[in-house]
């Protein structure tokens, strides 16, 4: 049995009087791919967002590493150079090269010397066919080319986990495969630990080991991949897999 990178117990989330995410509980073990599924309003972005800190939560325990988080701003402020995110919208600094934006972490966070995060940033974004790119403007790139940059950049401080909410939610479709390409690369190629929410069923079948199943904020399956797309335990699951079609 694999290390168990992430541990999740009896999470509570909510906002003012919204209760939105009940009792979750679940864990995640080295170089596993896990995808979170669940209708839209499902709670799937709350709690990934209280994984990296971006939420607070109301009762319950995040252990990652082996170390139980303290859920304050500085405690999450290390935690999070490990635990690299990236969301629907590209947040790119507009007014930053793609080459500055991706140094910003490693040089003004982890205090990198500049020639050699250069050097890693280029490296990264050749990886992603991007090194022409460098130089560029985030409002010269395309939406799929954006999204490439922004994981990237996320890469670029040396995460071991990797949390994926939506990114090719608001892209072109021409745009969507090359993004998940890179996204299947480094969870097949580098054996990246990640947590993907999406709505591409195709790719969702072929990356993920197991399925967490969301709805109103419970878990309702977690499940090894093949069993959860072939044969769901729940009604619920069965109709969302239909709507998905
Ligand atoms: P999903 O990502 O699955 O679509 P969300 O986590 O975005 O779901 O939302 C879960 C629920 O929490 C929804 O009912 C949504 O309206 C509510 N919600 C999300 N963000 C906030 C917020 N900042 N304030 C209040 N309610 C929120
Ligand atoms: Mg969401």
């Amino acid at each position: 049995m694999a290390e168990k990178v992430l541990q999740v117990e009896h999470l509570e989330k909510s906002y003012q009087k919204k209760h939105v995410l009940h009792d979750i509980n679940f864990s995640v073990a080295q170089g596993e791919v896990v995808t979170l599924l669940g209708p839209s309003g499902s709670g799937k972005s709350t709690l990934i967002r209280c994984l990296n800190g971006l939420e607070v939560y109301q009762k319950g325990t995040i252990t990652f590493e082996g170390q139980k988080i303290i859920p304050t701003e500085k405690n999450w402020q290390q935690i999070r150079q490990k635990i690299g995110m990236v969301f629907q919208s590209y947040d790119l600094f507009p007014n930053l090269t793609v080459m500055d934006n991706i140094l910003l972490g490693p040089t003004k966070v982890q205090k990198k010397d500049k020639a050699t995060a250069r050097s890693e940033a280029l490296a990264l974004l050749k990886s992603v066919e991007l090194d022409d790119y460098a130089n560029a403007y985030p409002r010269e790139l395309s939406g799929g080319q954006k999204q490439r940059v922004a994981i990237v950049r996320a890469l670029a401080l040396h995460p071991d986990f990797m949390l994926f909410d939506e990114v090719t939610a608001s892209l072109d479709p021409e745009m969507v495969r090359g993004v998940l390409t890179i996204i299947e690369n480094l969870a097949n190629r580098d054996n990246m630990t990640m947590i993907v929410v999406t709505h591409e069923m195709n790719f969702a079948k072929q990356i993920a080991d197991r399925v967490l199943f969301l709805q109103d904020g419970r878990i309702l399956e977690q499940t090894p991949s093949e069993q959860f797309f072939t044969a769901p335990q729940t009604d619920r699951a069965k109709v969302f897999l239909d709507s998905m079609d």
